[in-house]
């Protein structure tokens, strides 16, 4: 079925319309906790902790195809079982990171040592999973631009998966606020007749993302819980945060742990640096039960441990960092995500699963009522190695000849690592420079650029910053919205590598919108805002 045409947007609305609708926006935004840290008066500093600015936002929802929205929500459960399946896939693992990515990408390389030291030493079978993957829609008519002269604005609208994220996959409590916001103003004011479907709360869905990652981090503190021999020794039991220090977005963290606190479950965030010489797990004690010797809270037991931190080099400023991550991994406590989890996230799985044969012979093994592996394969762009492997070659052509189409990516996260069009080629003669080239290329994958459809934009709330001191509702023209699907999975890696699920949710969402001209979307670093789709 051919997805519906996107209406141009946004309306026109006059001045005085828009003032008024960011003004209510932007009080809701603040009575509900869409905010962020400010940012620090110099680098050297923290960001204030007694003060907030809102987050951005959004005025309007964007246009956002309904099939194509309902289609990322009912393959995410098959996503998510697939990418628990991979963690577990020792085989795929090593041969996927474990015998290239890791001799060139250091970063990779921590990762799989400590993977490959303790895992056959782990004494916790379960592992926690919040995900999210992320898509752009893409234009087939402006790819192939023999049918531009159509008239339309935009051709047959498909859904791309841009990545798949398995560790620190942020936002979800502060998108559920923009749903929450973009209806509250649809509900009481109309959008003031801006579009009519706007008034139609049916088009504008509700957002679960935040209970969604709640949940899985409930379900996995109870079912620590039971593994304890005797209620009583479950008592002050805690879910630990390992967090950045001077986190501006610890607001979209919270959340999450007032969701769990209102359960009774009690949580404790903690920096790498402050657990490093105060968690004990692996001495004197055979059951290696994670405790924490907190200044205030004394000694804690810690249930599950949530990285918001420890996804990029950055966190690891030494040895010791890795040594606390091996130790927390080692310990009893549930991990999300454990290193297995992280791994499988790496930008390189996501090539390989896209390679002839990959999901077939991975997919039977999830079980009944899976998306099929063409399901899956339609939301796959072109994706290549730089490996010395015929699709490799064909890559590397590709990224020196055509370079225009494609952006090469790292295996890193947490955005600004790419490299795009026709910085391609500049970007690989560095490194081919000298000997090992082909190997050093292969810590990289190619991947063909997704064309969002045009004649879309949005208005733009933003708080003022020292370098952007205006305020209010900014006309953005030509906008890039990018759609997250969340999905909450708990599951025991069995000793035959079989994957066996004990709590899985897939949904809620996230939407981000940037200017087309900005490659990189981050919405903390202020390229992009939060948004929420308008079902067409
Ligand atoms: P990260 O893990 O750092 O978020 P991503 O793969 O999500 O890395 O890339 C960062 C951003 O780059 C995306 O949010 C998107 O805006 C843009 N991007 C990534 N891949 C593509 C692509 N194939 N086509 C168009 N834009 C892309
Ligand atoms: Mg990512
Ligand atoms: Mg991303």
């Amino acid at each position: 079925m051919p997805s519906p045409a996107l209406p141009a947007w946004p309306p026109a609305l006059p001045r005085a319309s828009c003032d008024y609708l960011s003004a209510q926006a932007t009080d809701y935004a603040l009575a509900h906790g869409l905010v962020y840290r400010p940012v620090a008066s110099s680098a050297s500093e923290l960001p204030p902790s007694d003060s907030a600015i809102h987050a951005p936002f959004s005025l309007l929802p964007s246009p956002f195809p309904r099939p194509l929205f309902e289609k990322a929500q009912a393959i995410q459960p098959t996503y998510d079982r697939l990418y628990a399946h991979v963690s577990a896939d020792h085989r795929f693992l090593a041969r996927v990171i474990g015998e290239s990515v890791v001799h060139v990408d250091e970063f990779q390389k921590q990762l799989w040592d400590i993977y490959v030291a303790v895992k056959d030493e782990l004494v916790q079978p379960l592992s926690l999973g919040l995900f999210r993957s992320d898509y752009l829609l893409h234009d087939q008519q402006s790819a192939g631009a023999a049918e531009e002269s159509m008239g339309s604005r935009h051709g047959e609208l498909g859904l791309k998966q841009v990545e798949f994220n398995t560790i620190s996959a942020s936002f979800g409590a502060l998108c559920t606020k923009v749903s929450g916001l973009h209806r509250h103003l649809a509900q009481t004011t109309d959008y003031l007749g801006a579009h009519s479907g706007l008034a139609d709360l049916d088009n504008l869905p509700e957002n679960k993302a935040q209970d969604v990652l709640a949940g899985g981090l409930a379900a996995a503190h109870a079912a620590y819980v039971a593994q304890k021999q005797a209620a009583s020794e479950a008592k002050n039991v805690y879910v630990l945060f390992v967090v950045q220090e001077g986190e501006r977005n610890a607001f979209d963290q919270r959340p999450l742990e007032h969701a769990l606190q209102r359960q009774g479950i009690r949580v404790v965030r903690q920096s790498f640096a402050e657990i490093a010489d105060r968690i004990t797990a692996t001495e004197g004690d055979s059951s290696r039960t994670l405790y924490l010797a907190h200044p205030v809270l004394g000694r804690i037991e810690i249930s599950v441990v949530y990285f918001r931190a420890g996804y990029g080099p950055g966190d690891y400023p030494g040895a010791a960092e890795w040594e606390t991550r091996k130790r927390l991994e080692l310990s009893r406590a549930i991990k999300c995500p454990s290193i297995a989890v992280q791994l499988a996230g790496a930008k390189k799985v996501q090539q390989v699963l896209a390679e002839p044969g990959e999901l077939e012979a991975l997919l039977p093994s999830l079980g009944s009522e899976m998306a099929s592996a063409d399901q899956l394969r339609e939301t796959f762009t072109d994706l290549y190695p730089l490996d010395d492997s015929d699709l490799g070659r064909t890559g590397y052509e590709l990224a020196l000849n055509a370079p225009e189409h494609y952006v090469l990516k790292p295996q890193r996260e947490g955005g600004g690592n790419n490299v795009y069009r026709r910085d391609i080629p500049g970007f690989l003669a560095q490194l081919d420079h000298g000997a090992g080239s082909v190997a050093r290329r292969q810590a990289y994958i190619l991947m063909s650029l997704i064309k969002p459809p045009a004649g879309l934009g949005n208005y733009l709330v933003k708080a003022a910053t020292p370098t952007n001191p205006a305020t209010g509702a900014v006309l953005a023209k030509d906008t890039v919205s990018e759609l997250g699907v969340y999905g909450a999975i708990l599951f025991e890696t069995r000793a035959d590598h079989k994957v066996q699920v004990h709590h899985h949710q897939a949904g809620g969402y996230l939407l981000r919108t940037k200017g087309r001209d900005s490659d990189e979307g981050g919405v903390a670093v202020g390229f992009s805002v939060i948004d929420s789709p308008f079902l067409i």
